[in-house]
């Protein structure tokens, strides 16, 4: 291969992951919109979706970079369940319009409790999440964490949810990362994992492939002048476990209840899992 990551030992990938996030960072979103054609942003509604949150919920998002499933994440609880609350509060206490919305000026009471930590091993991408909240105006119920996936610095049974996007196929022990997501959840905690996964229809199975080794890399090169940045991408992609094997993977880690869910003909999978 061009870059060698197929040869590189593991003990040296987490290295190479570090330098390519690190170069892509500040060109991440522009080239997730490029290549995915915009359709990333649908996977990670639908995890929400899936998610649904409930006020007061505690949500550890790692590998979670700049920031795109915090962002729902503040965004579905803000406007589910703060319209939910608020047609109550006109119903029970009988208030008007307008001091409901003095009530919901502060933007932690809008929020019902709810509470994402973005958790990422990369500064770069950190960084430009925070720059992202920032101009998009979010503040409240949102922290920022440099940690690595394997060694999450958080204490045991702390978190309701657990998401990781797109994150754990860089991790080099994705045994260990499993493991530290399910002490980290509290008992009955759910696990959720956004992944690119095995396609499942051979038709697009080749377009994919085409598209995967043809123009993802050419793309990477024009756009964000990093050709060896995205062929990693792609290999990193191909070499994940497939949906089966993945599930296998987190039942051994602990979780009950696996079950996952193919998007796109199987290009990306939502797998979950509870602690008990
Ligand atoms: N979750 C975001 C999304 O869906 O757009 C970002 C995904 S990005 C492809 C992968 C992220 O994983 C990068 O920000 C990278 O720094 C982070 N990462 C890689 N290895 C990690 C590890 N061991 N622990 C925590 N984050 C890691």
């Amino acid at each position: 291969t061009h870059f060698g990551f197929e040869t590189v030992p593991e003990e040296e990938k987490g290295g190479k992951v570090y330098q390519v996030f690190e170069s892509v960072a500040k060109k991440y979103d522009v080239m997730n919109d490029m290549m995915s054609l915009g359709i990333h942003r649908v996977w990670k509604d639908l995890l929400l979706w899936k998610m649904r949150p409930l006020p007061g919920t505690q949500l550890l998002d790692v590998a979670g970079g700049t920031g795109d499933i915090a962002f729902r994440f503040l965004n579905y609880v803000q406007s589910h369940h703060q319209n939910k609350q608020k047609r109550q509060l006109r119903a029970q206490q009988n208030l008007s319009w307008e001091e409901i919305a003095k009530k919901y000026q502060n933007e932690e009471d809008s929020l019902g409790g709810s509470r994402v930590v973005v958790c990422d091993i990369n500064k770069e991408m950190l960084k430009v999440g925070k720059q992202k909240a920032l101009a998009q105006g979010y503040r409240a119920g949102l922290a920022w964490v440099l940690g690595d996936a394997e060694e999450l610095p958080f204490d045991d049974d702390k978190f309701d949810i657990y998401t990781i996007a797109f994150g754990i196929r860089n991790v080099t022990h994705i045994d260990q990362a499993l493991q530290e997501a399910h002490r980290v959840l509290k008992p009955g905690g759910r696990f959720l994992c956004l992944e690119f996964s095995q396609v499942n229809n051979p038709l697009i199975s080749r377009l994919y492939d085409l598209y995967s080794f043809q123009v993802i890399p050419v793309l990477g090169e024009v756009i964000a002048g990093d050709w060896k940045s995205y062929q990693y991408l792609v290999e990193s992609i191909r070499r994940f476990p497939s949906q089966e094997e993945f599930k296998e993977m987190i039942e051994d880690a602990g979780f009950h209840k696996v079950t996952y869910e193919s998007l796109t003909s199987g290009i990306v999978a939502i797998h979950s899992g509870f602690k008990l």
